[in-house]
């Protein structure tokens, strides 16, 4: 998965599954992984760097089952999965001024026109966490980068 180069780990794909498995799925393929790396059922005669890298890889499939089996770690890392999938793979429009963009007051929210018609919009809590946002178009699959005067 390229796409997720930048993260420091996809624990879908040290799973070797996708954010839409389900539980059991998710299940299933750890245990196949977890057996199939676990220390004490390696073959005798492995070198220590395959032994090594064995270890390594039974425990980031642990780690990823923590992680997966956990409602609330998962959905943490869904969004921040999200939010980097965003950032890698969307085409960014453009790059816009936060205060170039239309104030809301009934949504609460910040708004931008797209060329498609559709619209930009940034909920008010994201807008304010202090970091540039990537927001997707409402209609077409375009993006902006929003950008805060420093
Ligand atoms: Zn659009």
């Amino acid at each position: 998965m390229s796409k997720a180069q930048d993260l420091e780990k996809n624990w879908y794909s040290i799973l070797g599954a996708t954010p839409s498995d389900d539980l059991q799925e998710l299940k299933q393929r750890y245990q196949k992984l977890v057996l199939m790396f676990h220390p004490d059922k390696q073959k005798p005669g492995l070198s220590e760097e395959e032994a090594g890298l064995c270890l390594q890889r039974f425990m980031d499939v642990d780690q990823a089952w923590k992680i997966l089996s956990n409602q609330e770690s998962k959905r943490e890392f869904d969004l921040h999965l999200r939010a980097h999938e965003l950032k890698q793979s969307w085409p960014v429009d453009a790059c816009v001024m936060l205060e170039d963009m239309n104030w809301d007051s009934e949504n609460k929210s910040y708004s931008y026109s797209c060329r498609c018609g559709g619209d930009f919009l940034l909920e008010k809590e994201d807008a304010q966490d202090g970091e540039d946002a990537v927001v997707c178009c409402d209609t077409c699959s375009l993006s902006i980068e929003v950008k805060r005067a420093t």
